[in-house]
């Protein structure tokens, strides 16, 4: 399987090329050449495989350039009960009679759906720079999140180290803890005295140093990396055969969106051709997605202009993978993708699509909803009341516009993306009482932490990260 950018490099290239970078030397992303297609007879086999079985028969249609011995071997130490909690990894649960599934993607290390990909990005990781011989330090900003999904990720890995700047004092408790209290040596914990998004301009500042980034072996795990969507098209074939009993049936999913990296696996896997009827972006107030899926008007939103809401992990103002769509409703023309994702956006902020454009999406599944503060809260407290089942913030956008969007007789699977218990906040808010927490992350709180405060100085974090790593 080749690979090839949304703007249209002609240089073919292979997974393991691809795995270890970010964005195509065009700026584009990239996808590849064609979605392998499965039959009948696939799914009917695939429906009674174990999660990791049924990841790597999902993965090699698309990797291979790693023997299949060393790819089951990956999958199998990655998706185990004892990392994500449970034998089916992503077990689903029916909200009684609503036509609403949950799919539980959150039981991982850090209890968000990250992890899903994430934890195999690891072990692949670990693998190709193993075998290349060679080591990688990556470098990130997170407001929460990705970052410590990454950590988790790539904690005690050989040939990796993980620089993780995040703002001083400004992640809730849990997830200080969470990320502060890994011990490994390769994991360094950088708190930035500003916000997040001083945080973020020093990760581009260090970045845009070219001869530093490439002397420092300076690398990213950010949501447009290829590997993290493919781990993810897995869940929707799981989820899938959980709700169905047979392949005739078609179900729809609704998924708490900000980067488009998750939903954009749902597009993949409809694309491969499981029976997925709709595909919802489900948006809180920050609607960059809404809006386009309602107008054809993709509108980049100004810092300003990005709300702070109670489901952060979708406070967005672009949506980094949304490209790749963009490019396949364009029938895959990588011009037009350039047109508009490079020249109307750096002129003017955002583009139109025209109304043939437009009218394409229909074909494609999408639908789209919004949510805020309000309907959360409402919607944690009927989910707890009708169902007895308690959704984060995040989730709980998911089911509020999965709740408008459901049809008679086609299952509607929302994507769980966290565990109440890391918004706790929100949730005393809406329920006045505490959300559980998994046994193993009881008194995390308390764990000594072990972080290194900084001021926002571009210079510092370079002169830690070459101490760090060693290299001149
Ligand atoms: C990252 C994240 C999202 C958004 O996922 P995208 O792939 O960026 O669309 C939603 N919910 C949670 C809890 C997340 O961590």
């Amino acid at each position: 399987m080749n690979y090839l950018s949304t703007r249209g490099d002609p240089t073919p290239k292979r997974f393991c090329e691809i795995l270890l970078e970010g964005l195509a030397p065009d700026g584009g992303l990239y996808l590849p050449a064609a979605y392998p297609q499965v039959d009948d007879a696939t799914l009917t086999r695939w429906r009674g495989l174990s999660y990791a079985d049924l990841a790597f028969e999902i993965l090699s249609l698309y990797i291979d350039d790693i023997p299949a011995a060393d790819l089951k071997a990956l999958v199998a130490k990655t998706y185990t009960a004892d990392v994500f909690g449970t034998e089916a990894i992503v077990p689903v649960r029916r909200l009684g009679d609503s036509g609403l599934w949950i799919e539980a993607l959150s039981n991982g290390p850090t209890l968000a759906f990250k992890d899903m990909a994430m934890q195999l990005l690891g072990h692949l990781f670990e693998y190709e720079l193993g075998r290349r011989g060679e080591s990688l330090n990556i470098l990130g900003a997170t407001s929460g999140d990705t970052g410590s999904a990454a950590e988790y990720a790539m904690r005690g890995k050989v040939g990796v180290r993980v620089f993780m700047l995040s703002p001083h004092g400004r992640m809730s408790p849990f997830q200080q803890a969470q990320m502060f209290s890994l011990q490994d040596e390769n994991i360094h914990n950088i708190a930035v005295e500003g916000v997040f998004d001083d945080a973020q301009d020093i990760v581009k500042a260090v970045s845009n140093d070219l001869a530093f980034k490439r002397a420092q072996k300076i690398g990213t795990v950010n949501s447009i990396n290829w590997a993290r969507l493919l781990a993810q098209v897995v869940y929707y074939f799981a989820g899938y055969f959980q709700v169905t009993r047979s392949n005739a049936e078609v179900v729809s999913f609704t998924v708490p969106s900000g980067n488009f990296g998750n939903v954009c696996a749902g597009h993949v896997a409809r694309m491969m051709g499981l029976p997925i009827k709709h595909l919802v972006v489900a948006t809180n107030e920050n609607d960059v997605l809404d809006e386009f899926f309602r107008t054809g008007t993709y509108r980049v939103r100004k810092g300003a202009e990005t709300h702070e809401t109670s489901s952060p992990s979708m406070d967005i103002s672009k949506a980094s993978n949304f490209e790749r769509f963009v490019f396949d409703l364009l029938g895959r023309d990588a011009s037009r993708t350039r047109e508009l994702f490079g020249a109307h956006i750096e002129r003017q902020g955002g583009f139109t699509l025209s109304a043939d454009e437009f009218q394409r999406i229909a074909g494609f599944g999408f639908q789209s909803g919004k949510s805020t503060h309000a309907d959360r809260l409402a919607t944690i407290r009927s989910t707890w009341e009708r169902h007895a089942t308690m959704v984060d913030t995040h989730t709980a956008d998911g089911v509020k516009v999965a709740t408008e969007r459901v049809e008679p007789n086609v299952p509607m699977i929302v994507l769980e993306t966290a565990l109440p218990a890391k918004f706790a906040e929100t949730i005393r808010e809406a329920l006045g009482r505490e959300p559980g927490r998994p046994a193993k992350l009881e008194g995390i709180e308390q764990l000594p932490k072990r972080f290194t405060v900084m001021p926002p100085d571009v210079a510092r974090v370079k002169a830690y990260i070459a101490e760090h790593t060693g290299l001149a």
